[in-house]
């Protein structure tokens, strides 16, 4: 048996291999297991590769317009869908290994295959029998083989995988999870998405680009059931507007599949069905933890509904066992997975460490236009008994969407009429992914109305148009 480890975390993806670092910083003797990728599912089969694969879709979106910018094109312009999953592939490969580079660097030990925990403190890691793409990945140079490990502290960060729904199920060929959506072998002619949080919307929005015809059909009333509702009517009108048809208050209740197609039978919620033939489908209604092979009931380790218990430090009711990142419940995003683990080793340190407040954890969506949020939607801070003010301002206002050919999007900004407090922000148009970080920023610092008013933002900038908003919430807006 080898040494014991301070710190073993069991999965490598934004989430765990971020807890190692932080870990081996603090000067624990850690180690980072994994069964198939460095980086997990962000690197390697989520955030990463999809937005390489938007960015190609964006391209050719403004290829086609090159008039609109006094530009000309000669000849035809197309897309090569191999280059296109290639170029998304290699992205995620280059970081993946930049992930061993950083493991390297901070001296924490790689151990290759499935881990699961006999005792606290124990844990074995078997050879790995398969990996997303079928034969198990070959293990990084370096890491550590299967045996038996121990550890003070076990991390469990093994992450999440496609929901499936019963009779619903992926088959790889015609229904597709985002692991087929990612490297498809060509644009479907026709696609149907079940299911419109960001997975879906964002494989919506690349594939209605690359031409498809895409129907997106959602069991909630509204588009990105987690956003404000204002902005996800706002998108959802510029999406029907590139052609795409979308049902809500509506679920898939039965597929049949033919030779090279499906037909989709759809409850309209209403009392009424309908038929949708396409060539392919993506589920994307949501995600599961990987809880299972874990051995945590042996352990008696508190599960809900597939994800792990903890007490937001990351502490589950085992001592000795920890879990962060989507394996320990939603928010499941890689930025949340990540300070989550910071804060789990920060508090087995013996530092001062806060769980996280979810209320202040962005929410982002690439597709087009995007959408990016944090804080309280306007509805739910009306449900929280808030008095609010509502600023607004459209991206038709501000200089620089004009000058860069993005008039259409909309900011809005919610405070507490009381303090002044910044309660939400959110934003659909371009880039505003890249915005949203100046709110979350003012509302960790608890900033009120009047340091966001006196705040000066650079001109010309999409940035302005978040002056603006607050500007609008308290009667003073300029430039509409
Ligand atoms: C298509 C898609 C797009 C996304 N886009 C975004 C985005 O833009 N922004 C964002 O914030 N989030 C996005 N996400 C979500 C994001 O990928 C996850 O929130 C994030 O990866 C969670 O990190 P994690 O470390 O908790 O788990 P994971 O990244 O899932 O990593 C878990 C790791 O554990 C390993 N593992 C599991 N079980 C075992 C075991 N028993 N033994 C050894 N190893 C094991 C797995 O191989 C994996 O490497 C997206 C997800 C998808 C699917």
């Amino acid at each position: 048996m080898a040494d014991p480890y301070d710190i073993l975390v069991i999965g490598a993806g934004p989430g765990g291999y971020v807890t190692a670092i932080r870990a081996a910083q603090l000067g624990f003797k850690t180690a980072v297991v994994d069964r198939e990728h460095l980086g997990g599912i962000c690197l390697n089969w989520g955030c990463i590769p999809t937005k390489a694969l938007l960015r190609s879709a964006e391209i050719y979106h403004y290829l086609q317009h090159p008039k609109d910018y006094g530009l000309t094109i000669e000849g035809k312009v197309g897309f090569d869908a191999a280059a296109i999953v290639k170029r998304s592939r290699d992205v995620s490969a280059r970081l993946s290994t930049g992930v061993g580079f950083l493991m390297k660097k901070n001296k924490i030990d790689v151990i290759w295959g499935e881990a699961s925990i006999e005792a606290p403190g124990k844990v074995t890691v078997r050879p790995a029998t398969r990996s997303v793409q079928g034969p198990p990945a070959p293990a990084p140079k370096g890491a550590l083989g299967p045996g038996s490990y121990q550890a003070k502290h076990i991390i469990i960060a093994t992450g999440a995988r496609p929901r499936v729904l019963p009779g619903i199920e992926p088959d790889g060929k015609l229904i597709w999870t985002y692991f087929e959506a990612m490297v498809p072998p060509a644009v479907p002619k026709s696609l149907l998405i079940m299911g419109s949080g960001a997975i879906g919307m964002e494989f919506a929005s690349f594939y209605r680009t690359l031409g498809a015809q895409v129907t997106v059909v959602e069991l909630l009333p509204q588009i990105l059931p987690a956003e404000d509702a204002e902005i996800a009517a706002f998108a959802r009108k510029r999406f029907e507007k590139q052609g795409m048809t979308i049902i809500t208050g509506a679920k898939v209740t039965k597929v049949e599949k033919a030779e090279n197609s499906i037909t989709a039978t759809i409850d309209d919620g209403k009392g009424g069905t309908r038929t949708i033939a396409a060539e392919r489908l993506i589920s994307a209604v949501g995600v599961v933890g990987n809880i299972e092979t874990l051995g945590l009931e042996k352990l008696g380790v508190k599960t809900d509904r597939g994800t792990i218990v903890t007490d937001g430090l990351g502490r589950t009711n085992v001592p000795g066992i920890y879990a962060i990142g989507d394996v320990a419940g939603p928010p499941m995003l890689a930025h949340k997975a990540e300070h989550e683990g910071e804060r789990c080793v920060d508090a087995i340190k013996g530092l001062h460490a806060e769980p996280l407040d979810k209320n202040k954890i962005p929410g982002c969506t690439y597709c087009h236009p995007q959408i990016a949020s944090v804080g309280l939607t306007e509805a739910r801070a009306k449900e929280q008994g808030f008095d609010i003010r509502v600023g607004r301002f459209p991206f038709v206002g501000n200089g620089k969407a004009i000058a860069l050919g993005e008039p259409e999007g909309l900011v809005k900004t919610i405070f507490d009429r009381k303090t002044g407090r910044l309660l939400g922000a959110h934003m659909v148009g371009a880039e505003v992914t890249e915005l949203i970080q100046g709110f979350v920023i003012a509302m960790n610092l608890e900033t009120t109305e009047e340091e966001l008013i006196h705040t000066v933002f650079p001109h010309p900038t999409l940035s302005e148009m978040m002056h603006e908003s607050v500007l609008d919430a308290y009667g003073r807006v300029i430039h509409v």
